[in-house]
């Protein structure tokens, strides 16, 4: 199966409650050859009703960060951990994320991407498979086994708290930084030796799990 069929599979989606609900499902769009991918959490309002995640204020934002870093939209790819918009805006329910999850994977297994940013709490410890704040891990560059992750700080939470637009500035200077290290490295994650990233790398094993956090994005 290849992405336009994984796509196509997932369009008359039933598999939880959330497919009662949505407009249609927000597959994830952008360049699908992209080395670097962002992971979000839902869609909202504009992505349930246009189809494309990250379409809303957030997505602004978001291109306006990446732009910021000499970064196109079209030069990533970004999808979310959960294809269907939760009724207002909720956060994801765990079984929602377990069932959407496997699709994210596939994506990540297709498009192949050396870097994995995971923009908030849902996508960071979905993808860490760790109970861990968004707050504690941002900007560390986390080696797992096919890829690299990077945490950041979610577009959203910085449009609803002002205190966060520096932070998350800050976290996208050093995703510049963190690329420009890797493109001068000729050895990458995605094939058999680890990166020799200088930013401090972290493994999973490192991060201390710490009960969840109710932080509502919208
Ligand atoms: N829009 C998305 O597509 N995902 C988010 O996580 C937030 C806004």
């Amino acid at each position: 199966m290849d992405l336009p069929q994984l796509s196509a599979s997932l369009q008359d989606c039933q598999r939880c409650q959330l497919s009662a609900g949505r407009t249609q499902v927000v597959f994830g769009t952008g360049n699908p050859q992209a080395s670097i991918m962002f992971v979000g959490e839902a869609p909202g309002f504009f992505e349930d009703r246009e189809g494309v995640p990250f379409v809303g204020a957030a997505g602004k934002l978001l291109t306006e960060l990446l732009q910021s870093i000499g970064l196109e939209r079209s030069d990533i790819y970004i999808a979310n951990v959960i294809k269907c918009r939760p009724p207002n805006n909720r956060d994801p329910l765990p079984d929602e994320i377990d069932t959407c999850k496997p699709f994210l994977l596939q994506q990540i297994e297709m498009i192949q991407p050396k870097l994995v940013c995971t923009l908030g709490n849902f996508a960071t410890q979905t993808l860490l498979e760790r109970k861990v704040g968004i707050t504690k891990v941002r900007g560390q560059v986390i080696q797992l086994e096919h890829f690299v992750v990077f945490p950041l700080l979610h577009p959203a939470a910085a449009l609803h708290q002002g205190n966060l637009r520096v932070p998350l500035k800050e976290d996208f200077q050093k995703l510049k930084a963190v690329l420009e290290e890797m493109s001068s490295t000729p050895s990458l994650p995605n094939t058999s030796s680890p990166p020799t990233l200088s930013t401090p790398k972290t493994s999973t094993k490192d991060i201390p799990a710490e009960p969840p956090t109710q932080m509502s994005l919208f």
